[in-house]
């Protein structure tokens, strides 16, 4: 497997020569080496799209959508194998990384269908003195930066649309999983896409590298995947030469049970919506809010499905979750577990960190967790799931709504009206109305208040990589 950078097509060292580690989350053991890309690889990085992008806007759109229809059939063929690669770097199941594959390819396809469709619009002006004509025009160089937690689909979800627009790109993927974006940029060169249009730039110094590309003025885009905390820096970044941006970063979903939902559905989408990825998703419910009535219930047969789960190394067939990904993750996790048992929570499965090798923690249950509990504030980005009951419908809304973030909320209910209800009132990008699982690559993906600025996917996904020009004509 190639474990160079990316730049113009060709595999080329770090010109530092500086190489960096990619270690397996299941026992901290060394899988391979990476070019750890410096200022001066980027800055090649951004040559190379810049010199690649007027051809590429020119392509037709049909050309580009064929090249990326193609990107989806060899991702495709070969899901098993970049599952596999996906679970080693990331620890995540095998089950886990094949969705996520699947997921990831489906990207592709999706804006091989989306290339074909970038419109514009006519109109009279209403003094009737012109007319006003609307083209949208590939905003040019963009920037993708993307997170470890997935490696395939947070890259794809950016190279698709950008690629269908007409963008040239430089991908900085995550440094703890730089290994499946190497093997997609080689899937994409196989697909057809031309030198310089798809850059891939792993590196160690990546607060340097990226900021190094935003003060290029042919950067023209910056597409960001990872936390609010890094967004924020980035945002501030992109403020100096007004680059475009679109944020999808941190969530702190609540989940939320009403007395009158199918139980039984409610335990199950907690299961997506908790252990998908092992916990570590974006979209993960963070938060269990069930009505005092439901609540034992609901808590009981939680805790007795992930108490059931096979934990283990996820490159294992058996293993339901994996590993989290590194030593911090998982201190992380243990630390707001432990503050919340000191605050007067109680773990009716899990609740502490295993001795032995690897990134390991067991999923949790937590009840009675004290309101204001650091664990209901942050993302926890683990297999942790505390409950807390609420009364009435204006207090769950009110609880769910308390916090600064809104990727994501999840209902349950058996009545619609209140579902669709509490749904407008829910403070949130995404809502799952008796659903465990909003991600669609036909959807519009993305957040409000920190939770990000922008959609992935749909027809949105595609319009983040285009800028309209509007041109006042005569005729
Ligand atoms: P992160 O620490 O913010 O890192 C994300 C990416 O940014 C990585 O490639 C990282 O590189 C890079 N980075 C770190 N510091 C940077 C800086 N100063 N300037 C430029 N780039 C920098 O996030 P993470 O821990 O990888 O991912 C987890 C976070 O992503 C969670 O908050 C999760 O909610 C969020 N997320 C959001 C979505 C969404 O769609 N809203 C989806 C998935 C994940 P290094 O790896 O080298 O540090």
């Amino acid at each position: 497997m190639e474990t160079e950078l990316f730049i113009g097509g060709k595999w080329v060292s770090a010109s530092s020569g500086k190489r960096f580690d990619v270690l397996d989350p299941a026992t901290g053991d060394v899988i391979g080496t990476v070019a750890d890309g410096g200022e001066s690889d980027a800055i090649s990085a951004v040559d190379a799209a810049a010199a690649a992008g007027p051809a590429w806007a020119a392509t037709a759109p049909r050309v580009r959508g064929e090249v990326l229809r193609k990107a989806w059939e060899l991702m495709t063929e070969r899901a098993d194998e970049l599952a596999k690669l996906v679970s080693l770097e990331n620890g995540k199941a095998l089950v886990d990384a094949k969705g996520e594959v699947t997921y990831a390819a489906e990207f592709f396809r999706w804006f091989a269908e989306e290339a074909v469709r970038v419109d514009g619009l006519v109109k009279n002006a209403p003094s009737g003195a012109n007319r006003i004509l609307v083209v949208n025009q590939p905003v040019g160089v963009c920037v993708l930066v993307t997170p470890w937690n997935f490696p395939a689909a947070m890259a794809t979800r950016k190279i698709g649309p950008a690629l269908a627009a007409g963008c040239t790109v430089v991908l900085k993927p995550a440094s703890d999983t730089p290994l499946t974006a190497l093997a997609m940029a080689g899937i994409l060169a196989e697909a057809g896409v031309p030198e310089g249009v798809v850059n891939v730039l792993p590196s160690r110094s990546s607060g340097k590298v990226v900021s190094a590309m935003l003060k290029d003025p042919r950067v023209r885009k910056i597409s960001f995947t990872g936390s609010t905390e890094v967004g924020r820096i980035l945002l501030a970044q992109a403020a100096e030469n007004v680059v475009n941006t679109s944020m999808e970063l941190g969530g702190n979903a609540p989940f939320v049970v009403f007395a009158d939902a199918d139980i039984d559905a409610a335990v199950d989408g907690a299961m997506i919506a908790k252990m998908r990825n092992g916990g570590e998703a974006c979209t993960a419910a963070n938060r269990f809010y069930v009505e005092e009535s439901v609540a034992s219930e609901f808590s009981r047969r939680l805790a007795d499905k992930m108490a059931a789960l096979v934990v283990g190394p996820g490159t294992d067939e058996r293993t339901q979750v994996g590993p989290l990904v590194n030593e911090d993750t998982v201190a992380k996790v243990d630390g707001l577990v432990r503050g919340a048992l000191d605050e007067g929570a109680a773990a009716s499965i899990g609740g502490s960190r295993p001795e032995g090798k690897g990134f390991y923690y067991p999923p949790t249950v937590l009840t009675g967790v004290a309101p204001g509990s650091a664990i209901l504030r942050e993302e926890i980005f683990g297999p942790v799931a505390p409950i807390v009951t609420f009364t009435d419908e204006a207090e769950a809304i009110r609880m769910a709504n308390d916090t600064e973030f809104g990727l994501v909320a999840y209902l349950y209910t058996g009545d619609l009206a209140r579902g669709l209800r509490v749904s407008e009132a829910l403070e949130a990008g995404m809502v799952g109305l008796n659903r465990g699982l909003v991600s669609d690559p036909a959807a519009p993906f993305g957040g409000v208040k920190q939770s990000g600025i922008g959609r992935e996917g749909g027809h949105e996904g595609l319009l983040e990589y285009l800028e309209s020009k509007y041109i006042a004509v005569n005729w």
